[in-house]
């Protein structure tokens, strides 16, 4: 942990007053009310050694990293006819892009891109009473955290602009691969996305996608390890949509992108690290924390290749 330190101090002094590079996301208009200066980090390793950096402790709009928990727990539901659904191909497309749609017969790319997770809010939401708590309880009780929770003000903005993934879910339900009434399932993907969580609550929570070993608050396992490596194996290709290939090439670990300026990156066998900083790139991933990882498995040789 040591080493990991110094080189996190280090990246951090070194990126913390470049700011002039990107944009806050406000398609999502609550979204543009963040400080656009927070920079944060966190690494917890798998041996529960942990060290965090700036607003490592401040909770910000995790959007699409919640992805990968309802990946997760449609994964642990479903077993692995979940893939008749969802397919397990980078798009190359932007996260939000209907193109592919058409060709493929309703059948998004994978579940990373909007119209992949808000076919997985479906299975979710078809599986269960109250969707949206027991999705919540799920997460809770990875880390034994009980302060996670959505943003209501979030989840009221996204759904008012949310006229795209209003289009993706209608458009895939003409496919007939949506199940369940358009609202319920747009108004989970809201809630899901509206997620509140600190780098610390995010490099804690992932830790199962590190951990061969890893057992939750009930002494239960998350995931087997083919369905760890699998979700992994996902990240790495589709976890920055037509962006992934640019992040696997220069970061070299499998991770997960949200445009409120979240990244997770995991290092199976070793750890989960977070870095947040809401300015965005124009493929909607944050700026500083690429950067901030590039020079992070660089340095500290930890990348997965
Ligand atoms: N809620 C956002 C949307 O659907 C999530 C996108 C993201 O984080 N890339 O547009």
């Amino acid at each position: 942990m040591e080493t990991y330190k110094k080189i996190i101090e280090d990246i951090y002094l070194e990126l913390k007053n470049v700011d002039d590079i990107g944009k806050v996301a406000n398609y999502i208009p609550e979204l543009g009310n963040v400080n656009d200066k927070n920079f944060g980090i966190h690494i917890t390793t798998i041996d529960k050694n942990s060290f965090g950096i700036g607003d490592h402790e401040k909770k910000f709009s995790i959007q699409s990293i919640s992805k990968i928990l309802s990946l997760t727990l449609a994964y642990k539901l479903e077993g692995e006819a979940l893939w008749d659904r969802v397919d397990v191909e980078p798009s190359g497309n932007p996260f939000n892009s209907l193109q592919q749609l058409e060709s493929d017969k309703g059948i998004p790319r994978n579940p990373f891109i909007n119209a992949g997770a808000i076919v997985i809010s479906d299975i979710l939401v078809g599986h269960f009473k109250n969707p949206k708590e027991d999705f919540l309880s799920f997460c809770k009780g990875i880390s034994n955290n009980p302060t996670l929770n959505y943003s209501e003000k979030v989840a009221q903005s996204e759904k008012k602009t949310g006229f795209r993934n209003k289009a993706l879910c209608n458009f895939i339900k003409s496919f007939g691969n949506i199940k369940n009434d358009t609202e319920k399932v747009l108004d989970f993907y809201f809630h899901m996305c509206s997620l509140r969580m600190s780098c610390k609550d995010l490099s804690e929570i992932f830790l199962y996608l590190a951990d061969d070993n890893f057992l939750c608050q009930k002494g239960k396992r998350i995931l087997t390890e083919s369905q760890a490596k699998r979700i992994n194996a996902i990240m790495l290709t589709c976890g920055f949509y037509d962006e992934s290939g640019e992040f696997a090439f220069r970061v070299g670990l499998p991770g997960k992108s949200g445009v409120g300026g979240g990244i997770v990156a995991i290092h199976p066998d070793k750890f989960c690290i977070t870095v947040w900083s809401p300015k965005l790139n124009v493929k909607g991933n944050s700026y500083k924390g690429m950067l901030f990882l590039e020079k992070f498995t660089s340095k500290t040789e930890s990348s997965i290749f």
